[in-house]
């Protein structure tokens, strides 16, 4: 089905500007493993969130799992790792491909963010944690990200935190996401504020991490011994690093442009319907809100459909629902994941959108409610 407003729109640099990377990546003779659009790229990147080392992905989730076994160790199934029931699937894929069995907790009602005291009292009672994967729910950096940082020092256990939405995006403190933490990881995802198709980076201070992980992008090749570590090929190839490139240029104005269409959804939300906390110091991936029951939010699903608009429903099925990790250790109580899975929508945002589309989108969504 194709609608008038898709849900993503991501906007590309123009053909001429590309036509023009692309001769000079054939004059470099230069594709991949370390290229100099690549180079470039990651540098962009660890200068953007702020005096880190960047290393750059094909993907957010290879990323994952390269950073979970480079920061982990070689994975035990018997070792856990804490990740939200509520967050995309790519984060508890990571870590069983690390080896490793997620262990989930329940999220926060007011920012649909992972729930701290929940992890504490998991930390507290379990020898088995070997460390804590930190959703960014929608990008939105952690409200109590000091208190994950005390948590995980206190414990001895790295913080590695899945931003994969949130590269642009700021901690309640001022502080950018990428900067936290162990280390971060962003996805370049059609899908997201920051897209090129396919891509992604973990941005660290620590350079020994980030020496591993560029090893383990390249088949974990050491000097002159071939694999040290079971690696796998991980890189950014050239041309998706030029896209980057590009991207880092305007990516400013994109992002005052993506909150100018998050502050239009808040002035017309209907009576009843929320935002989550903090969003409005995301990169505004996508605009997530929260309607007071199931039947309103299935209702406005409905009106958008029939308007032409494209809404989701992230992320349910929740992680602890889905076939693959239904066996997974958990938290005794997933309240609130259970309870939300039921209220959520995802409105579209475009950086380049008329006022007419996001009105559209507003009337729909206020239809019968209004
Ligand atoms: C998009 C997303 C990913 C996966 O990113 P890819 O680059 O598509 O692999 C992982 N985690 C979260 C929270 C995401 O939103």
């Amino acid at each position: 089905m194709t609608f008038d407003i898709p849900f993503i729109k991501p906007r590309l640099p123009p053909a001429a500007q590309l036509v023009e990377d692309y001769d000079a990546i054939i004059a470099s003779n230069w594709f991949t493993n370390f290229g100099p659009k690549e180079r470039a790229f990651a540098a962009g990147i660890g200068a953007w969130v702020g005096d880190r080392t960047a290393v750059t992905f094909t993907n957010a989730t290879i990323a994952l799992i390269g950073l979970l076994r480079c920061a982990l160790g070689d994975g035990d199934r018997s070792r856990e790792v804490i990740v939200a029931s509520f967050t995309f699937a790519a984060g508890p894929a990571a870590i069983e491909w690390a080896g490793f069995t997620p262990l989930l907790i329940d999220v926060e009602p007011d920012g649909l963010q992972p729930d701290l005291e929940q992890a504490r009292a998991l930390v507290l009672s379990r020898s088995s944690v070997a460390g804590i994967l930190l959703t960014n729910t929608f990008g939105i950096g952690n409200d109590a990200i000091a208190g994950w940082e005390a948590l995980a020092a206190d414990a001895g256990l790295p913080l590695l935190i899945d931003s994969a939405a949130g590269f642009g995006s700021r901690y309640a403190d001022g502080t950018m996401v990428g900067t936290r933490g162990t280390a971060e990881v962003f996805s370049f995802h059609a899908t997201k504020p920051f897209a090129i198709g396919e891509g992604g980076a973990v941005t660290t201070g620590d350079h020994e991490l980030a020496d591993r992980l560029r090893r383990f992008q390249n088949f974990s090749f050491a000097a002159d011994r071939g694999a040290d570590g079971l690696g796998l090929n991980g890189k950014l190839a050239e041309i998706p690093a030029a896209i980057g490139l590009r991207q880092l240029e305007r990516f400013e104005t994109a992002l005052q442009r993506r909150q100018d269409v998050l502050e239009r959804y808040r002035a017309g939300l209907p009576a009843g319907w929320r935002l989550p906390a903090g969003i409005e110091r995301s990169s505004v991936c996508f605009a997530t809100v929260l309607a007071p029951d199931r039947a309103s939010r299935d209702r406005a699903r409905e009106r958008l459909t029939a308007a032409g608009v494209e809404a989701r429903v992230y992320y349910t099925p929740a992680v602890h629902r889905q076939p693959q990790f239904a066996d997974a250790p958990r938290s005794p109580s997933l309240a609130v994941t259970e309870d939300i899975g039921d209220r959520v929508l995802s409105l579209p945002v475009h950086e380049e959108m008329p006022a007419a589309s996001i009105r559209r989108v507003v009337d729909a969504l206020a239809g019968g409610a209004a």
